[in-house]
């Protein structure tokens, strides 16, 4: 038996890191279980390269709660520790054994799959402990080692129990964390943090339901059975090739994320990089509505298959934060605050990249079926149009694809648009003007006014599409939107106005008076020149401008 005193500068580490390390006492287990499982993708490299003579087999980690006892059991097959390796890596905090093990294979296969880092690993488990256990054999011919220490700086390390290979974490759970003593707790967290570890997490058993036997009578219940209860898929949908896998393969795991979610996604994105930095993911496209505020379904980031946040903020751009699915980088420095993350290098180019992806992959929908993009143009358009809006380059690389439907169905590129319009649609001053509607039906009167004179007309429905807008008008030169039941229609008539009121003049300026007293609120205005088409008598407008004001000042600032 041998104590020691555990190498830190501050004389008291562990109440430092119960209080201030992380606010998330639960991820505790993830790292743990990170440990477990880098212990056994090394047990794996090291077997596949003949430096290790074992038998790797089919190694799990178990998870193990004894309620009575007040300890939680984190059980490994992976490489184990050696003395040696307890008081090197356990002991001496600062010293990161993956980053020495990386150094010393770094030449050797290199997606081994090590687990990156999330920080103080292995001593997080003192958020929830008060006394840590480790009881560990090495896959080298040593004898097993124990150590323990009850969150001081002094540790006891003296030679363990333990015949098989790798290592046993006993976490003494403290008097106010008893909450990790509950299965559930311990499944729900499972369930967050492990759900696509790359080795099977065994927790428990569960009951199977076995077929009937031919000769059961009807009321007989079915046999069951109990098995091993495994928490993880440990080959999720994104570490595959795009190659390997279906449309059918993409929709099955878009389930799996989010098994809540009912409707399935209308698109996915596969995204697969490994220079100059490493991400593989998924992206879909869900189907959005309006609404810009409910979204619980969120993209997850992952770290080498291990949950990490759903929160992307700062590392997806916001406009695709819509989006859902998963992104794996172990190049996302983690346990930094998002506005470091923004600034971040490496986060920066993911971010650009991201964003380049999803433009591409729209571009490619649209050049290859445009009949098919057209239709899903609606359930979309949320994220291109707020995407347009607030990054540049994005903006540059939709103006190819952004659609702008007409009220009878027609869907203009903006170029296409600009070609069909501008012999009709133009002001004195040479200025294209755009008519849309944003109600269909509302608006209808105004439509068919527009329509009669051969005008275009959008129909633009967006809760942003006034900011939208506004970017357009200010980013090219010599075009202007106006809804149609805006005054600028009056400035439009350059084709000849064929139509002969059946008015006098005189009539018509009288009924305009009068509509106008009836009216009383001066910022419309009577327009009267559809009288004799069959749409509507005479119309009533409001300045554009007046418009588009409340409805910015409705949705809030942006663009
Ligand atoms: P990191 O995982 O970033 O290296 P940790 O504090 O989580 O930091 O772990 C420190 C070291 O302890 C690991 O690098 C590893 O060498 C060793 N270790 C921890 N858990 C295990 C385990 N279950 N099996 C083998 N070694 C382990
Ligand atoms: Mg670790």
């Amino acid at each position: 038996m041998a104590t020691g005193k555990i190498n830190v500068s501050v004389d008291n580490i562990f109440p430092l890191i119960k209080k201030f390390l992380y606010s998330d006492h639960e991820i505790f287990l993830r790292e743990l279980i990170s440990n477990a499982t880098d212990a056994t993708l090394k047990l794996k490299h090291l077997t596949s390269i003949g430096e290790a003579k074992v038998e790797y087999g089919n190694p799990i980690i178990e998870i193990k709660v004894d309620k009575e006892g007040k300890k939680l059991h984190i059980i490994d097959q992976g490489l184990g520790m050696t003395e040696e390796e307890v008081k090197k890596y356990i002991n001496e905090v600062a010293f990161s054994g993956a980053e020495e093990f990386l150094d010393k294979y770094k030449d050797a296969e290199k997606d081994a799959g090590i687990i990156g880092h999330f920080g103080l690993g292995f001593y997080s488990s003192f958020m929830v402990a008060d006394k840590v256990e480790i009881i560990t054999k090495s896959y080298k011919d040593e004898p097993a080692v124990h150590w323990s220490c009850d969150g001081s700086p002094e540790f006891s390390l003296k030679k363990g129990k333990k015949e098989e290979r790798g290592t046993e974490i006993i976490l003494h759970i403290a008097e106010d964390s008893t909450e990790f003593l509950e299965d559930n707790r311990i499944s729900e967290l499972l369930r967050k943090y492990n759900k696509f570890m790359p080795i099977p997490i065994k927790f428990g058993t569960r009951t199977e339901t076995l077929p009937k036997p031919e000769d059961a009578k009807e009321d007989d219940p079915a046999p069951t059975q109990e098995v091993d209860n495994f928490v993880n898929n440990p080959n999720p949908a994104w570490t595959k090739q795009p190659t390997e896998l279906e449309d059918k393969d993409y929709k099955e795991f878009y389930r799996e994320l989010y098994p809540m979610q009912f409707e399935e996604p209308l698109f996915h994105i596969h995204l697969n990089v490994d220079y100059p930095f490493n991400l593989t993911g998924i992206l879909y496209f869900p189907k959005l509505t309006n609404d810009l505020n409910i979204q619980k379904d969120r993209i997850q980031l992952y770290q080498n298959q291990v949950f990490v946040t759903d929160n992307v903020e700062g590392i997806v751009p916001e406009f695709l934060t819509m989006l859902r699915g998963v992104i794996d980088s172990p190049d996302i420095p983690l346990n930094v605050s998002r506005s470091y993350l923004q600034a971040d290098g490496a986060v920066k180019k993911i971010s650009s990249y991201i964003t380049r992806k999803v433009a591409d992959k729209l571009n490619s929908l649209f050049k290859n079926d445009r009949e098919e993009f057209e239709k899903k143009w609606n359930d979309i358009k949320i994220v291109i149009e707020y995407g347009m809006l607030s990054e540049d380059k994005f903006f540059e690389k939709a103006e190819k694809f952004a659609l702008y439907p007409t009220v009878d169905g027609n869907y203009y590129t903006f170029e296409e648009l600009q070609e069909k319009v501008k012999a009709n649609q133009t002001d004195k001053d040479e200025k294209l003007i755009l008519l849309y509607a944003s109600n269909q039906e509302e608006q209808h009167s105004y439509i068919e006014a527009a329509k009669a004179k051969g005008y275009e007309v959008l129909l633009l429905d967006s809760p942003i599409i006034s900011h939208l807008m506004q970017k357009l008008e200010t980013s090219k030169e010599k075009l202007s939107f106006a809804r149609v039941d805006a005054d600028h229609l009056d400035n439009l008539i350059k084709k000849e106005d064929t139509q002969i009121s059946k008015l006098s003049d005189e009539e018509k300026e009288k009924l305009k008076t009068n509509l106008e007293e009836v009216i009383e609120d001066k910022k419309y205005t009577v327009q009267l020149e559809s009288m004799d088409s069959d749409a509507s008598p005479f119309i009533i407008t409001e300045p554009e401008f007046m418009r588009r004001m409340k409805e910015m000042q409705q949705t809030g600032g942006g663009g």
